[in-house]
């Protein structure tokens, strides 16, 4: 079976995924903009039965911003990590697999709340590493 790993960046919370898992949605939704500071969230929804915490479970805190809202991030590093409030499912932020999915991107969630940025520009630069000016 398929056994995938996830930590926080510091190293304290490290979990485990079993089994298949579906693509990444993202949600651009104008609370998991500002709560990532960036496009959106970028999640995997995993089933609880194929979900465990490796360490640090008790490491986190977790922000409620809204009744139905809450975000958890690490203690230490404040790494946003998979999120437990809901009974089936546990939301896995994508950014803290450390091991390849071999999926991409399915579905993007608030399409309408994107922020104009959120787009490549025609003449857009990709490095592989930092750029060099
Ligand atoms: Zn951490
Ligand atoms: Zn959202």
């Amino acid at each position: 079976m398929t056994v995938r790993t996830g930590s926080c960046l510091c190293g304290a919370r490290a979990y485990e995924i079993d089994g298949e898992i579906g693509a990444v949605w993202v949600c651009h939704c104008s609370l998991c903009r500002k709560a990532s500071g960036s496009v959106g969230a970028a999640i995997l929804i995993v089933p609880r039965a194929q979900f465990r915490w490796l360490k640090g479970e008790d490491h986190g805190v977790t922000f409620a911003l809204r009744e139905t809202y809450t975000i958890t991030r690490c203690r230490t590093c404040g790494t946003p990590l998979p999120a437990e409030t809901d009974a089936a499912n546990i939301y896995v932020t994508a950014g803290t697999l450390d091991t390849p999915l071999g999926k991409g991107i399915r579905t993007h969630l608030f399409c309408a709340s994107r922020a104009d940025w959120d787009r490549d520009e025609p003449d857009a630069r990709h490095f592989d590493e930092r750029s060099t000016g």
